[in-house]
């Protein structure tokens, strides 16, 4: 498991080592947080939209 900070809350949210870019995870605080890649593999939480598909504009 890998340790990553919430960018919600600051808390320290854990994340599988294998977690595929646009896994979800849900958080402690609430908050939905979506898995990035970074090129050196680390792993980086941004708060998920709640938005799965692209309904266009
Ligand atoms: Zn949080």
């Amino acid at each position: 498991m890998a340790k990553v900070k919430c960018p919600v809350c600051g808390g320290l949210v854990e994340v599988d080592d294998d977690a595929l870019p646009g896994e979800l995870v849900e958080h402690d605080c609430g908050v939905v947080l979506e898995v990035h890649r970074g090129p050196n593999g680390s792993i980086t939480l941004k708060p998920f939209e709640g938005v799965e598909e692209d309904w266009g504009e």
